[in-house]
């Protein structure tokens, strides 16, 4: 009976994961573009026909309609179902993860902007202001009522995370500015400072530590198989984006794998 219920609850997290990925898709679109969220209604962006309820089903559509428009025949952007499945999954992870706690709660939201930031700067090298602000703003309420209520991240850990990811992010930019190599945009350093209100800090410095070789691994990925090639922008929010997801999943057992190192370190 528990394995039902288990299975039950990690469909209807699925579920909700791939319908809020349909809206982060429309997010990504339409706010890097100066367009309303809410109007105009979803429409083909080649032959501008309005879409049915039939042609908007999360993933289903998508697949039903072979990724073609159903009025024109235009190519559907892969992107859409590759957010709608990855956010299903994601929810899954974050609700085996956390199970009913504010965690779950603040994770699904955290995980939202960070997929719609993920997006923009890897297909724009674009991160819009409204949304890392919106973000903090988010973060750091929620941290208020985390900290009124017992869960971490509390107010002080988000705001040292704020500031932490911020300072870090902006002295390398500030290098590469001097250097005239502009590796990375002012933003980037707002969107550290995102993900430390988001984390929390020490977490924060392991989703910064980590987005290093989660990068360079992309990079070299995405070389080798022709998709992106070199030259271009680095998508570096994209990569702290994955980093910071991965250390809201397992970022306290990758702490205590590490104090004791730096522990050994010191002795
Ligand atoms: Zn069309």
């Amino acid at each position: 009976m528990d394995v039902f219920i288990d299975i039950l609850v990690m469909s209807l997290m699925f579920l909700l994961g791939i319908s809020v990925g349909s809206f982060l898709n429309v997010v990504a679109d339409r706010i890097p573009a100066g367009k309303s969220i809410i109007s105009p209604p979803s429409h083909c962006f080649s032959c501008g026909h309005r879409l049915e309820n039939r042609d908007l089903i999360p993933l289903i559509s998508y697949l039903a309609l072979r990724g073609k428009c159903r009025y024109c025949g235009a190519s559907i952007s892969a992107r859409s179902f590759m957010v709608e499945l990855i956010t299903g999954i994601l929810f899954v992870l974050i609700w085996l993860r956390f199970g009913v706690s504010w965690q779950l709660l603040t994770g699904i939201l955290y995980c939202s902007f960070l997929i719609v930031l993920a997006v923009t700067d890897y297909e724009q090298s674009f991160l819009p202001g409204v949304v890392i602000y919106a973000g903090i703003g988010l973060a750091l309420i929620l941290a208020a009522l985390g900290s009124a209520i017992g869960f971490p991240p509390d107010i002080l850990s988000a705001t040292i995370g704020l500031l932490t990811g911020f300072g870090l992010i902006f002295l390398v930019w500030l290098a590469s500015w001097l250097g005239h190599k502009k590796i990375l945009l002012f933003a980037h350093a707002v969107w550290g400072g995102l993900v430390g209100a988001f984390l929390g800090f020490p977490l924060v410095v392991v989703a910064l530590c980590l987005s290093v070789p989660v990068g360079l691994l992309i990079i070299l990925i995405l070389r080798l198989m022709r998709i992106r090639k070199g030259g271009e922008t680095i998508p570096w929010g994209s990569f702290l984006a994955l980093s910071a997801l991965i250390t809201l999943l397992c970022g306290d057992a990758i702490l205590s794998w590490i104090y004791p190192v730096f522990a050994g370190l010191i002795k």
